[in-house]
């Protein structure tokens, strides 16, 4: 090997550096748009907060361009594991909830690694869950729909958003509070599953306050109970028991969301994202959004990537028994 061919490699990794980091300097580029990319179908709870998240944010970026891509299915593993085989470049991120921290118990095969293949960029949102039920049901309260569920053992059906989704979870919870069985009936994300149970095909659901409280304003469904330890300041949900007051014990779900970047996402990006994030999540609109579906705005030390990394990892091995517990899996 001469010199020059020796050479050439190192010339030409020095190239590629200088290139990336300029590339890296210039993000966002306003001739490129971002894409969050969102695991569940639109119009559910994980849809608007990413949608609410994506025009604080776009606002804080001097106007960037940021679309929502629904990649749902599988519980919410399509659309993440799409980012984490994504081009590191800052330009596709995902936005998730707390499955990103309970798929990896429900699924036997995750085809992705949740603390390696992702760089987290902070939390943002808190949103409490809403037992809801069909129209047509029986009951109206939460003490006339545990009557109705133990004299209908067998019969009923409780929608979710698939193995490990926070719909999933939450009627998990319940059917072993209650000690009695339902059949789970899975979709691609709550918004579809809402229609059904609107319709009367499905009975039951739990899912988070920002889509619950419009449906229970126009009396499309049933409320029964929230899974905050305390009650909500919410007009439409003050009135509503927490599920504790209603006699179930130690029944509290609180539903968190994130953003993530694959890893290996420049470090210049990375910080460019955060501090859009941290301005987004002080933005009233952000606030007032939020606040009327019931949800809270994160604001401590899971705004940033090694709270939000620290934080969801705790939530995988708090999960990982309860899970394991229960015995459900999904390949
Ligand atoms: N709320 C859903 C869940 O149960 C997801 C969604 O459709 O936003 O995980």
């Amino acid at each position: 090997m001469n010199m020059s061919s020796r050479f050439f490699p190192f010339a030409l990794a020095s190239v590629l550096m200088v290139c990336l980091n300029a590339f890296a300097q210039d993000y966002p580029s306003s001739h490129k748009t971002i894409t969050f990319v969102l695991p569940y179908a639109a119009g559910g709870p994980t849809d608007k907060a990413a949608r609410d998240l994506a025009q604080s944010m776009s606002k804080a970026m001097g106007g960037q361009s940021i679309v929502i891509d629904n990649a749902a299915g599988a519980s919410g593993s399509i659309g993440t594991n799409k980012v984490a085989k994504a081009s590191a470049d800052g330009y596709t991120l995902l936005f998730t909830h707390i499955a990103q921290a309970t798929l990896v118990s429900f699924f036997r095969n995750l085809p992705y690694n949740v603390e390696k293949d992702f760089e987290y960029l902070g939390l943002v949102s808190e949103n409490p869950m809403n037992l809801i039920g069909r129209p047509s049901l029986q009951a109206n309260t939460m003490a006339e729909l545990v009557t109705w569920a133990q004299a209908n053992k067998g019969k009923i059906n409780i929608a979710n958003a698939g193995p490990g989704s926070a719909s999933h979870l939450c009627g998990m919870l319940f059917q072993s509070t209650l000690k009695v069985d339902m059949t789970s009936v899975p979709y691609k994300g709550t918004a579809p599953a809402m229609t059904d149970l609107i319709g009367g095909q499905v009975d039951l659901m739990c899912d988070q306050t920002t889509t619950t409280i419009a449906q229970i304003e126009g009396k499309k469904v049933k409320s029964f109970a929230v899974t905050t330890p305390s009650r909500l300041t919410s007009p439409v949900l003050k009135d509503m028991p927490t599920m504790q007051e209603a006699g179930l014990k130690d029944f509290t779900v609180t539903i968190w969301q994130g953003l993530y970047a694959p890893k290996g996402t420049p470090a210049v990006v990375l910080k460019k994202i955060n501090e859009a994030l941290k301005t987004a999540v002080k933005d009233p609109e952000f606030i007032r959004k939020q606040e009327a579906g019931g949800a809270s705005v994160i604001n401590d030390a899971r705004n940033d990537p090694a709270g939000h990394k620290a934080f969801v990892m705790s939530e995988v091995v708090k999960w990982a028994p309860i899970i394991k517990a229960a015995g459900v899996y999904a390949d």
